[in-house]
């Protein structure tokens, strides 16, 4: 940390500073100029809030070094991390995966259809809620362990791997035995017991944005899972709140690039929630691929205008197999590969 005192700052109020510092844990290094004096604080402090010192008789600015997040920052692994899942699907490497399938599970009969189109088109996962977190509590509120049966099924099924949203600590343990991936929705990013409760889990985790947080409140919340010891994680952007109403949230595509410079954990884009507009959808995928994006998650529907949650943004299965097959011309352009269509069983 620097604290740079202001040009009239006392003698009294610098050594006043300079003793908090210390108090802190900094080893303080003073070099006072023609102007101003500024103090640079180095070591290992214990907890502190920087804000505090800029509240400090005589100090001007103050001036964070060193990141919050320490075990999300990119410096603890350089090299990145790779999520391997148990099938050898990895997520961080060369491959852009790709996870697709509806925004909720409605029936058997839709999520095996939806499984094989995606499966057929080269998705790894499929998606699919069981538990939905709903702005409106008349809404659809998802099938619950019916709907985790269904998916644990059909995975075995097609080969699928599965990801779905846990909302709530009691959920985990019902949903392990038939899941391959826990979602923490984004209105769940800053559930800090939940956070802190799937650290302690040994099963991956895909962490999304909360509809306003920053880049660095997210990395703080990835920080409560990879404290507990779960360093299977995968953060997403799934668009923000903004001024913009013409799309339900606005794709910050620059979090992709931002969040590989300070993390070394796979992003994951979903341009679905991104956008909330399936003409959209498309355009924001590859732009997402071109950015850097370690994968896709992505909402298609079998019969988007009789879904349940989320139609307008559900990719016709059409649409998304022409969407992969566009992917697999950009991924190269980038050094990435993703997976060719699948042969499937005809239904
Ligand atoms: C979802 O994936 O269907 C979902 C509810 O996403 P988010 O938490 O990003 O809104
Ligand atoms: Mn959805």
């Amino acid at each position: 940390m620097i604290v740079a005192m202001q040009e009239n700052a006392t003698d009294e109020q610098i050594q006043h500073v300079v003793a908090r510092m210390v108090e802190v844990g900094f080893n303080v290094h003073r070099t006072t100029g023609a102007v101003q004096t500024i103090l640079a604080g180095v070591g290992r402090p214990g907890q502190f809030d920087h804000k505090d010192f800029e509240l400090l008789g005589g100090v001007a600015e103050v001036i964070r070094i060193s990141s919050p997040y320490k075990l999300a920052g990119r410096n603890f692994r350089p090299g990145g991390t790779i999520v391997t899942f148990p099938n050898g699907v990895k997520i961080g490497g060369d491959e852009v995966v790709v996870m697709a399938g509806p925004c909720s599970v409605e029936s058997r009969e839709q999520i095996f259809l939806s499984a094989n189109q995606v499966k057929a088109a080269g998705a790894k996962f499929l998606r699919g809620g069981a538990f939905k977190p709903r702005s409106s509590p008349y809404s659809f509120q998802g099938m619950g362990l019916e709907g985790l049966k269904l998916l644990r099924e059909v995975g075995d099924e097609t080969g699928l791997l599965i990801i779905t949203e846990v909302m709530e600590i009691s959920q985990i343990e019902v949903m392990l035995p038939y899941i391959d991936c826990f979602q923490v929705g984004a209105r769940n990013m800053q559930n800090f017991n939940l956070l802190r409760e799937l650290g302690q889990v040994r099963k991956p985790i895909l962490l999304k944005r909360g509809i306003a947080a920053t880049i660095e409140e997210l990395l703080l919340s990835a920080e409560y899972i990879l404290a507990g010891g779960n360093y299977d994680l995968m953060l997403c952007e799934r668009g923000i709140r903004t001024y913009e109403t013409y799309t339900r949230n606005t794709m910050d595509i620059s979090a992709i690039p931002v969040i590989k410079h300070l993390s070394h954990l796979p992003i994951i884009a979903d341009p679905s929630h991104g956008t909330g507009r399936r003409d959209m959808v498309p355009a924001m995928a590859r732009a997402s691929v071109a950015a850097g994006a370690d994968g896709l998650i992505i909402e298609v529907h079998p019969n988007p205008e009789k879904a349940v949650s989320d139609g307008a943004q559900s990719l016709f299965p059409e649409q998304f197999s022409k969407l992969m097959d566009e992917l697999r011309i950009i991924a190269p352009a980038v050094s990435r590969t993703i997976a060719e269509p699948a042969a499937v069983p005809v239904a």
